[in-house]
């Protein structure tokens, strides 16, 4: 692996983590914890956005602030990304959320897109891919492809739950992407789900 990603181990984000690991958590108590562990990814994954000094009023005195100076693409991969867009765009309102539907074909478990929604910005932005899961890192690779060969140059790949095969996928063909993430698990099972992983993030998100 020529890139380490950045493994968030702030508590908040392993008690979340864990309770969406447990087999027993219901898909709303799912999607609940998977939205507070997206919100503590997001804070760290952008903590390098760039801001410039804006001059504001406050009730009592002018003051300075800052302002992005770029605009932020939030980019979940269909259809598990959602719950993760879902808690990120309240911190950032403004952001502009591209989609790509990438499914996974359940016998050969290799990706295949079936929708791409990309805004005209991509050039300019700071771009946030969006997937709970790196599995084998092909949904991954496949979205960063896109995005790159649409303009995109800035993209930071945010995912809840890793393991070293899809790591290895995704800094051999996009080196330039760092990776936040919470966890690295042990590996892929025949099926190519992450062991001990969660199960199905989309199907645990929407009870499917
Ligand atoms: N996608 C999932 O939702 N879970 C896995 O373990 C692997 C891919």
């Amino acid at each position: 692996m020529s890139l380490q990603p950045l493994v968030v181990t702030h508590p908040l984000v392993q008690i979340h983590l864990t309770a969406m690991r447990r087999a027993e958590t219901p898909s709303s108590e799912f999607r609940w914890h998977l939205q507070r562990v997206g919100e503590l990814l997001f804070t760290v994954a952008s903590r390098a956005l760039e801001t410039e000094i804006v001059s504001i009023q406050t009730p009592m005195a002018a003051t300075e602030g800052h302002r992005l100076i770029r605009p932020i693409v939030l980019v979940p991969i269909l259809r598990a990304g959602l719950g993760l867009s879902e808690a990120i765009l309240p911190l950032v309102p403004e952001a502009t959320v591209a989609h790509i539907g990438i499914a996974r074909d359940e016998e050969t478990a290799k990706p295949r897109t079936y929708l791409t929604k990309l805004p005209a910005c991509l050039s300019r932005a700071d771009v946030f891919v969006l997937d709970p899961m790196l599995a084998t890192g092909g949904s991954a690779c496949m979205a960063i492809s896109q995005l790159k060969m649409a303009g995109a140059e800035r993209i930071t790949f945010l995912c809840v739950v890793s393991n070293p095969i899809g790591l290895e996928a995704l800094y051999e063909a996009h080196p330039d992407v760092p990776v936040v993430t919470a966890a690295i698990d042990d590996g892929l099972n025949d099926q190519a789900y992450i062991m001990p992983g969660l199960g199905d993030a989309g199907d645990r998100c929407f009870g499917t």
